[in-house]
């Protein structure tokens, strides 16, 4: 087109849009951002780990933070939130939801009511590839009020494509054919499969089960050629910890799955969250070298606490299994490697009206041992680095998206004020609540 069709064409819809409802690609949607937004007068924790700075003012410019300024100094004008006596903090980062098991409607739901609760953005490790690209253009474009999100191609072992979740998020294909559920065995053309699973939007890999390490390292090498970052449980079966680390993925999955380093490997998956917690502790030498790995290789730590402590069935092995994956996650940390925060689901609706990111920040706090520094940075900051998405996001610095959320009481005096919500501001715009 043209630029004097342009012109003519934005005349006319200058007319149009004073008579009826606006049309068009770039007017669907939430309504913009303000111009300009200013929370004035706040005390900042910005999640680059800096000590919390009093009487602050975050200056956002369409939708992203332009400057933070002592209050007082900041521009007249402006849509002013008013930021005295309260804390601000970068909008929380979900780094291990699944959003897709359920009906659109449901997933549009659980969305809304993460977001309304302080999740500006979230990592959906494994599901229905479709229908999460489809969410995350809707979030993108405003249809919905959701988080940020992104999402992962998962690849497993032949022998995983049974599960009935697998087989429900991949309708349509036969199992394992899936481009966002690939079954991959020693014949497979990885670089062609890696390929494919770039295809679907995702912006990472996840290594689910059913691997042996020579196909996880083939798998490793082809990512990093392609540049797409990789996710694994943190036994994917045969394939240990120490091979997955070997491979140089980003980040393991459950704490409670490193156990598996210490003991013989089990040939049936399913049974993988019953490892050899007595026989193996989370300080013997041999869990502390993968620690080491993956402290010495940069490769994050998703614990998922609050699940294995609270959101599955008490079994025999419960109480063993928390303690240890508490006392390996507290280590990890002391050992400097990076903890990523995930729920592995997002929102708990009928047992508590914000979403779990609170919880697991909560045990990652009283559990873990973290400070709740350690712990908000591990659901900001780590989780957008681990991601490779903290150019724009994770932390409230300038040029950054203006994710913040705004409480009532300071969360570096007890992690659970996170639950007190003033505010929550994604892209520069007050959500409803
Ligand atoms: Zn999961």
């Amino acid at each position: 087109m043209t630029s004097a069709r342009l012109a003519l064409a934005g005349v006319a819809c200058g007319l149009i849009a004073t008579l009826s409802a606006p049309t068009g690609a770039v007017q669907r949607g939430a309504p913009a951002p303000p111009k300009v937004l200013v929370v004035r007068d706040v005390t900042v924790i910005d999640g680059t780990g800096a000590a919390a700075r009093p009487h602050q003012s975050i200056v956002v410019r369409d939708g992203q933070i332009a400057e933070i300024v002592a209050a007082g100094g900041e521009p007249a004008g402006g849509t002013i939130v008013d930021g005295a006596g309260r804390f601000a903090v970068p909008g929380l980062f979900d780094a291990h939801v699944h959003v897709t098991g359920g009906t659109r409607e449901e997933a549009v739901d659980e969305l809304k009511r993460a977001l309304a609760g302080g999740v500006t953005s979230v990592w959906d490790l494994a599901g229905d590839g479709r229908m999460a690209s489809e969410l995350a253009r809707e979030a993108l474009v405003g249809e919905i009020e959701a988080p940020t999100i992104y999402y992962v191609a998962l690849m497993a072992g032949p022998a995983f494509f049974s599960d009935p979740r697998v087989i429900g998020a991949s309708r349509g294909f036969a199992p394992g054919e899936a481009p966002w559920a690939q079954a991959i065995t020693p014949a497979t053309d990885v670089a062609r499969a890696v390929a494919i699973a770039r295809g679907t939007g995702a912006t990472s890999l996840k290594l689910y089960a059913a691997l042996d390490g020579d196909t996880v390292r083939r798998i490793g090498d082809e990512a990093r050629r392609q540049g797409v970052r990789i996710v694994a449980h943190a036994t994917v079966f045969p394939a240990k910890p120490s091979d997955l680390v070997a491979a140089g993925v980003t980040m393991l999955a459950h704490a409670a799955y490193l156990v598996w380093e210490g003991s013989p490997s089990t040939p049936d998956f399913t049974k993988r969250a019953n490892g050899d917690f007595a026989g193996v502790p989370a300080d013997s030498p041999v869990i502390e070298r993968v620690l080491e790995g993956m402290r010495d290789r940069n490769i994050a730590l998703n614990p998922t606490l609050w699940i294995f402590a609270e959101g599955l069935p008490k079994d025999d092995l419960s109480a063993l299994r928390t303690s240890w994956m508490y006392a390996v996650t507290k280590r990890a940390a002391a050992l400097g490697v990076s903890i990523v925060a995930g729920t592995d689901r997002i929102i708990d609706a009928a047992n508590d009206p914000l979403p779990l990111i609170h919880r697991e920040l909560e045990q990652l706090a009283t559990g873990a041992g973290l400070k709740p520094m350690q712990a908000l940075q591990a659901a900001t900051r780590n989780a957008a680095r681990t991601l490779g998405v903290d150019a724009k996001v994770g932390t409230i610095e300038p040029g950054k998206a203006a994710d913040i959320l705004l409480l009532d009481a300071n969360p570096l005096d007890d992690i659970k004020n996170t639950r007190k919500i003033r505010a929550v501001i994604k892209g520069g715009r007050a959500v409803p609540r």
